[in-house]
C-alpha cells in the first residue's frame, strides 16, 4: 500500500522549524523515482471521477508533484506563490497562522473563469493555506474541483475546514 511505503520514508524532525513542531520531512521521497511515479499514479487513480482542468500547486513543496500531476493529467499547472514572487498582475489573500499571518498570490490570468481547479500541496495541517488558495480560485471565477495532498495531519482537522470549498479531499497518508 502506498500509505505504508510513504510512512517508511517520511521522516519526523522534532522541534523544526521551532520548538513543539514535529516536521514531516518529505525529501527522502524525491530520492526514489519509483515511489514518485506511484504517488502521481495514486493521485490519478483517486481523481478518475473528477474533472480537472488545471492543477494549482502551493509554494514550494506543492510545485514538485503539482507539475508532475498536471503533466500526467495533460492539463496546465499554475503556481500559488508567496508574496512578491509573481511578475504579472496578481490577486492575493492573507490568512491567519498560529502565530502571525501569511499571504499567497496567483496570477490573474492563471486560468479561465469556469475552470475546474485542483489545489495541491504536500501536506494538509490546519487547512489555512489551502483554504486561502481556494478563496483565490473562487475570486478568479474558478471552481474548486478538489484538494490533493500527500500527507494529512488528521488530528488538526484541516479537512473539515476545506469541506466548505470542496469535499473532494484526497490524501495518501494520514497521521
Ligand atoms: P496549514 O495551512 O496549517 O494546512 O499548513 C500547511 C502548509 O504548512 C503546507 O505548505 C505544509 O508544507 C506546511 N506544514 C505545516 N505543518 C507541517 C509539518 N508538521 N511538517 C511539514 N510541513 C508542514
Amino acid at each position: 500500500m502506498i500509505s505504508e511505503r510513504l510512512k517508511s520514508v517520511i521522516r519526523d524532525i522534532v522541534d523544526f522549524p521551532k520548538p513543539g513542531i514535529v516536521f514531516k520531512d518529505v525529501t527522502p521521497i524525491f530520492k526514489d523515482p519509483v515511489l514518485c511515479s506511484e504517488i502521481v499514479e495514486a493521485f490519478v487513480d483517486r481523481l478518475k471521477d473528477t474533472q480537472v482542468d488545471v492543477v494549482a500547486g502551493i509554494e514550494s513543496r506543492g510545485f514538485l508533484f503539482g507539475l508532475m500531476l498536471a503533466n500526467r493529467l495533460g492539463v496546465p499547472f499554475v503556481p500559488v506563490r508567496k508574496p512578491g514572487k509573481l511578475p504579472y498582475s496578481i490577486v492575493k489573500k492573507s490568512y491567519e497562522l498560529e502565530y502571525g499571518s501569511a499571504t499567497i498570490e496567483i496570477h490573474t490570468d492563471a486560468f479561465e473563469p469556469g475552470s475546474r481547479v485542483l489545489i495541491h500541496d504536500d501536506l494538509l495541517a490546519t487547512g489555512g493555506t489551502a483554504e486561502a488558495a481556494s478563496d483565490l480560485v473562487a475570486e478568479l471565477g474558478g471552481i474548486v474541483a478538489g484538494f490533493a495532498f500527500i500527507i494529512n495531519l488528521s488530528f488538526l482537522n484541516g479537512g473539515q475546514r476545506l469541506s466548505a470549498a470542496s469535499d473532494n479531499i484526497i490524501t495518501l497518508v494520514d497521521y
